[in-house]
């Protein structure tokens, strides 16, 4: 017996960090290292989503390394603000920046960052993988923006994890019926899978705004559908303002009659005939061919060739 897990995709954090901000409106996110930290996962995200993804660098060099980045942090911040105006700027810590040790939740306190909001996040990349980058990115932005204030919304959370924009949008399609308000943290349904319009504005439509990130605290509740990567936020948010919570990935019947039944105790909601519907043809069509199917065992390959090669080019490039 031999494990199918051969070359696992275990990339770095800066790179979880980098997709978690993606989905959100307007955010640039700011590599703090060297080059290559923000070269090659930029490439790979515009060649994987066909989609022109910008990422910035503080370009650490060898002076830095041995004096400290605050002087290209601070000077990459003012240029990322004076070119592109975004709302938010997320600083993604890489191995270098860590092991120097800058402190970067010092050096951002000290900055006036106009109407931009600037969040550290921390990502080196000897610790976990890209769904810890992931998951730290989620965390660090609900520790940072969201405040407690009255009066309570009747929204509510939800932290899909690293899927596909696709997925978000099926979650959205069950979401919709139910005439409920939500926010989904981080949305890349519409930032990653951009239709073509003419001229194309300067950031994505779509993604979580910073103003609906700000309100998380006054939410009903939070659904995480992946405990590694967005769980740190739902713990959060439920440790500090004690909002419901729970994680459960709706795949499969019976997950995602739990999903359901999580959003109606959570606002109040009732499930549309709609959703109803689709379950029972779902059901309908299990029985008409389960003669085929029972009993029988499939293999799933998830991982793109070309992809994994490119995964495979980096690794090589640390190693
Ligand atoms: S693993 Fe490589 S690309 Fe990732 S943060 Fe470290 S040095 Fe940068």
């Amino acid at each position: 017996m031999r494990s199918v897990t051969i070359n696992p995709a275990k990339i770095c954090q800066p790179i979880g960090a980098m997709y978690a901000l993606f989905g959100v409106h307007a955010a640039v996110p700011l590599v703090h290292g060297s080059q290559g930290c923000s070269a090659y996962p930029m490439r790979m995200f515009n060649r994987h989503f066909g989609e022109a993804v910008q990422v910035a660098v503080s370009s650490l060099g060898e002076d830095a390394s041995v004096f400290g980045g605050k002087k290209n942090l601070v000077e990459s911040i003012k240029n990322v603000i004076a070119r592109r105006h975004p709302e938010l700027i997320g600083v993604i810590t890489t191995c270098l920046s860590e092991t120097i040790g800058d402190d970067i939740d010092g050096i951002i306190s000290e900055g006036n960052y106009e109407d931009s909001k600037v969040v550290p996040i921390h990502t080196p990349s000897y610790v976990g993988s890209h769904v810890t980058g992931y998951d730290n990115a989620l965390k660090a932005l609900v520790t940072t923006l969201s405040e407690e204030s009255e009066p309570a919304n009747a929204k509510l959370n939800i932290l899909p994890g690293m899927v596909n924009p696709g997925d978000v949008m099926e979650i959205k399609q069950m979401l919709d019926p139910m005439n409920i308000s939500y926010t989904i943290l981080s949305d890349i349904s519409e930032t990653l899978n951009a239709p073509l319009i003419l001229p194309k504005p300067p950031f994505p439509r779509g993604g979580s705004s910073v103003a609906e990130l700000e309100d998380w605290a006054k939410a009903r509740g939070v659904i995480a559908l992946c405990e590694h990567a967005g769980g740190s936020a739902a713990v959060y948010l439920k440790g500090k303002y004690g909002m419901a919570a729970d994680t459960i990935c709706p795949i499969g019947v019976s997950n995602t009659d739990r999903f359901l039944d999580a959003v109606c105790d959570m606002t109040g909601a009732e499930i549309p005939y709609s959703l109803e519907q689709g379950r029972g043809r779902l059901i309908d069509a299990m029985v008409d061919v389960h003669m085929k199917t029972c009993g029988k065992r499939a293999a799933i390959f998830c991982l793109e060739i070309r992809n994994a090669r490119r995964l495979l080019r980096m690794r090589t490039l640390h190693s």
